[in-house]
């Protein structure tokens, strides 16, 4: 158990990408809260199943771009379990469109949940790690953010941003033993990518050099690296978890 007596909060934890994070860390031993914003159900049923391992584990409805609801989410992982060793900003939406036709909403909504929420919840966790003088924080961002793409200029600039983010904390919170990273998935079989028409699926494979999309797992198992002792040096790293698409 490599995160024995360890604490992670994991945001969009109710699906997807999240969740599989969400179950890796449980299953390296550290009491997870599963954060969500909609689906109470969904999150309850992965509570269920870690508790049902043996594994320890609490769910949490927040909104991450609202500051103050993101402060309430750190403390109630301080309140339940005494700490917050591993902060994973997972939580992301998308509003495509070309920028002729996306919405200024479109374009708040993505920034405020992808970007904003990733820097809130880094704020108030930071605090608690800086006293402990020990955390991982690890952002996900996306290889959209680094090679843009068409009908994506909102998640790409939140994504780019995440990037950023990482880099400045990475600097600033090295002193406390606080590491901060990113991670970049290219394409991931989740319900965020359902939606892609078949066509531009094989489309997507043809141009992956290891030829198929990514699955939860393979971002799930970068993320517990990140968190556990094998990743001590490591900070302001992005990794990409794409195939090999972007290189
Ligand atoms: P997903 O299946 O749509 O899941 C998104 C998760 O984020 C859900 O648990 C959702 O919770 C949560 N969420 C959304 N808005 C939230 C908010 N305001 N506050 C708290 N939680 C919120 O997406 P995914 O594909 O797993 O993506 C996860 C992350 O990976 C995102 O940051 C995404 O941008 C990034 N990513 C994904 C891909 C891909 O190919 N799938 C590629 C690159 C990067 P509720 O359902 O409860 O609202």
């Amino acid at each position: 158990m490599y995160l024995k007596d360890k604490v992670a909060v994991v945001t969009g934890a109710s699906n997807g990408i999240g969740r599989e994070i969400a179950k890796r860390l449980a299953e390296g031993g550290a009491a997870v809260v599963i954060n969500y914003r909609k689906s109470k159900e969904k999150a309850e049923e992965l509570k269920a199943e870690l508790h049902s391992l043996g594994l320890q584990a609490e769910i949490f409805q927040t909104d991450v771009a609202v500051f103050s609801e993101a402060e309430k989410l750190i403390n109630f992982a301080i309140e339940k379990f005494g700490r917050i060793d591993i902060l994973v900003n997972n939580a992301g939406i998308t509003a495509d469109n070309l920028i002729m036709r996306m919405s200024e909403d479109d374009f708040d909504r993505v920034l405020n949940v992808n970007l904003k929420g990733t820097w809130n919840c880094s704020k108030h966790a930071a605090k608690y790690m800086a006293k402990q003088r020990a955390g991982r924080i690890i952002n996900i961002s996306s290889v959209v953010g680094i090679v843009g793409n068409p009908g994506q200029s909102n998640y790409a600039a939140a994504k780019a941003g995440i990037i950023g983010m990482t880099k400045a904390l990475a600097k600033e919170l090295a002193k406390r033993n606080i590491t901060v990273n990113a991670v970049a998935p290219g394409f991931i079989k989740t319900e965020m990518t359902e939606g892609l028409k078949a066509e531009w699926i094989s489309e997507i494979e043809k141009n992956i050099p290891l030829g198929r999309l990514g699955e939860t797992e393979d971002v799930a198992k970068v993320v517990a690296f990140l968190c556990g002792e094998g990743a001590e040096y490591i900070t302001g790293q992005v990794i990409n978890v794409d195939g090999g698409l972007v290189m």
